[in-house]
């Protein structure tokens, strides 16, 4: 059975709240009920109770949510979990993304792809791109991610052909014709675009490079934990973002 060692991160539940933690024999995590000494619960199970806390082994969406430094807007895992598939990543594909940003959907693409996949992403600005590394290298997800600090480049990747290729940038209009010279024949795309302006703009763009064009918003609604009460939650996220997704044609 996995324990709880020394360096693990760990996912703290306190009533309505979740922390996630790095367990440090030397360190604690102090809440409103009292003290959690790390040194306590170093050997034992995931998946237990101690006093008003649960402890939990954190999942991605967990570390994404509650662990990662956030230097841009990142892209919720509802979002990235959908893509992910949508563009049928899997172990052993070859994948490209620009840009980084904070790396939160890069660690998605990367946990997709195995150790025989490889992830190629770009992020423009220097400050960003550091970020994005320091959140890969913190949660162990740089096995399969090679990392460009510059603007998309297609001649640094042109002799790779591309399984897939995911767009998150304010203006990817430019970059049509060149993801379209990168990837394998019909081989699907996706961008994502927190506006419907942005949505309109890459549709003038999109022909001749890619047909079977998708376009869709994920709506997640959470619920009252309550047998008595059971109902919606009083508030949601109303839009993050529209999601595009082609396939190129080649010609
Ligand atoms: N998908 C990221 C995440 O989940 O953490 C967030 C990406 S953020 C919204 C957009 C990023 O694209 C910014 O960090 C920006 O600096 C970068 N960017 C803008 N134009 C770019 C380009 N041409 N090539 C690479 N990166 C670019």
């Amino acid at each position: 059975m996995e324990t709880i060692k020394e360096g693990d991160w760990i996912l703290i539940r306190f009533k309505d709240k979740r922390y996630l933690k790095r367990v440090e024999a030397d360190k604690n995590f102090s809440y409103k009920g009292g003290i959690l000494y790390f040194k306590d619960i170093i050997g034992k199970p995931y998946g237990i109770r101690v006093g008003d806390l649960l402890i939990f082994k954190p999942t991605l969406e967990e570390i994404i949510l509650y662990g990662i430094k956030r230097e841009t807007q990142i892209i919720y895992p509802k979002d990235t979990f959908y893509i992910a598939k949508k563009l049928n990543l899997e172990e052993g594909k070859i994948f490209l993304e620009f840009g980084t940003g904070s790396g939160a959907a890069t660690m998605v693409f990367s946990s997709c792809l195995g150790k025989s996949g490889k992830i190629y992403t770009f992020e423009s600005q220097e400050r960003i791109f550091k970020v994005a590394k320091r959140n890969l290298e913190k949660f162990g997800y740089t096995h399969n991610v090679v990392m460009f600090n510059k603007p998309f480049d297609p001649k640094e990747v042109e002799d790779i052909s591309f399984d897939a290729a995911f767009v998150d940038v304010r203006e990817p209009y430019p970059y049509v014709e060149q993801v379209w010279k990168v990837l394998k024949p019909s081989a699907p795309v996706g961008f994502l675009l927190p506006t419907a302006n942005q949505v309109q703009e890459l549709l003038k763009h999109l022909s001749p490079y890619f047909g079977d064009i998708e376009i869709l918003e994920i709506l997640t609604r959470y619920y009252k934990v309550n047998p008595e009460r059971f109902r919606p939650e009083d508030t949601m996220v109303g839009h993050t973002a529209y999601l595009l997704f082609a396939k190129k044609i080649s010609m």
